[in-house]
């Protein structure tokens, strides 16, 4: 028998950052104006510019940028009047920053279940609204799959539930043509290493709300010098809010921002290089049994930066060997199963600080829920090599779970 193909590439390599933004970083570490704040006359900084150029690319009127993406989703929570003991719906299939920037504020998630789409369970949020009691849903596009918009802002207006998005994952995508961040109040956005724009650690935030850009600007530290802010309201709207919103600082400073504003200007041609890769993992998956992948509706525009595929009612012990198999050969697939929390995967059942009722349609989809990253430092052929040993992987232990063949 010949050795299995393995598989070298990295799943946590980005590529690395372009020359541009390499040489804005550097005329800011030789001017050393760090601090946003810190300009001479005349002089717009790097914080102010990526807020005016994020403001412009999602089409909104105001735009400030923080220290993380969990920084942005807390301030947003915030400044919609979030305070502790209220309760937030939120997504049951997301990442731990978002009940914990629900959490920051004393405030309580009410999680909502997820489709084997990967979406929010629209008919679970019409149930979870009606129970009362919650004014805001922090909505987690969890690994870039957009619900149908349209019908989840219906509900939401109807009810006069408050829209936050979490954008982490689709920074670039767009639903019906709106990008992802503008149907809700507050679109959170994060510019984290795993991201589709890669400053180490950063956050954005836009709105349209001049009441509301006024008071995350405040919140996020602006130490009464908003009136250098580009993307943001005019000083009158800061004028009775600034006595009352407290300081909390996140700010993001002009070396992440100059690093960031010449990577948001390729990210529609990294969202077009995304889109070939995961279209060639895809192909290379589809006639896998025991396999379902995540059909993508006609009105999402989405970015293809992960990977998500389904092995629905396996029995544990078939999903970890063939996690195991994977990783033995080179595939790092995270698994939304196990009851402990490892990695970047983790259930709403790992969240004890919030409790939960079971779910069991969200459970069954979390217990076949496989999962892998997909940077832009793979290649089409990367892909397909990857789905190879997926799909052998998968037939190997079906097989083997069968019982030899008569
Ligand atoms: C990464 C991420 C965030 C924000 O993360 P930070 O690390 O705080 O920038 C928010 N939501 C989801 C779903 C994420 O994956």
């Amino acid at each position: 028998m010949s050795t299995p193909e393995r598989f070298e590439g990295s799943f946590t390599q980005q590529e690395p950052i372009p020359e541009e933004a390499i040489e804005a970083a550097l005329a800011v570490l030789h001017h050393g104006r760090l601090h946003r704040y810190n300009t001479v006359p005349g002089e717009l900084g790097e914080a102010a510019l990526l807020e005016q150029d994020f403001a412009a690319m999602t089409g909104a009127r105001y735009c400030l940028a923080v220290a993380s993406g969990g920084y942005a989703m807390g301030c947003a929570l915030r400044a919609v009047g979030v305070g502790p003991g209220d309760a937030v719906l939120t997504n049951a299939f997301t990442l731990a920053p978002v009940p914990g920037a629900i959490a920051s504020l004393g405030a309580r998630p009410v999680f909502v279940g997820v489709t084997e789409e990967l979406v929010i369970d629209l008919d679970d949020l019409e149930a979870r609204i009606a129970d009362g009691g919650a004014r805001v849903l922090l909505l987690s596009h969890m690994r870039g799959h957009v619900c149908d918009m349209d019908r989840l802002m219906a509900i939401c207006r109807a009810a006069d539930v408050t829209v936050i998005e979490d954008c982490a994952h689709t920074m670039g995508a767009a639903w019906r043509g709106v990008p992802s961040g503008r149907h809700g109040t507050v679109g959170c956005y994060s510019t984290q290493t795993y991201k589709h724009a890669n400053s180490g650690e950063g956050g954005l935030l836009v709105t349209d709300d001049a009441g509301l850009a006024a008071r995350m600007i405040l919140l996020s530290g602006s130490y009464m010098l908003y009136e250098r802010h580009i993307a943001a309201p005019p000083a009158e709207a800061f004028a009775d809010l600034r006595w009352e919103v407290p300081n909390v600082s996140g700010r993001m400073d002009n070396l992440r921002a100059a690093i960031l504003r010449p990577q948001l200007s390729r990210l529609e041609e990294r969202v077009v290089r995304w889109e070939a890769v995961y279209r060639a993992m895809e192909s290379g998956l589809w006639d896998v049994p025991g396999l379902t992948l995540i059909s993508r509706p006609e009105g999402e525009r989405f970015v293809g930066s992960s990977f998500q595929m389904l092995m629905l009612d396996q029995p544990p012990e078939v999903v970890s060997a063939v996690v195991a198999g994977c990783a033995a050969r080179g595939v790092e697939l995270k698994w939304f199963g196990p009851e402990e929390p490892a990695g970047f995967t983790s259930r709403y059942g790992a969240w004890r600080y919030a409790p939960s009722v079971p779910m069991p349609r969200t459970d069954r989809v979390l217990a076949g829920l496989l999962d892998m990253r997909l940077p832009l430092t793979f290649s089409e052929e990367d892909c397909a090599q990857i789905a190879r040993i997926i799909g052998d992987e998968i037939r190997g232990v079906m097989s083997a779970q069968r019982g030899p063949a008569a």
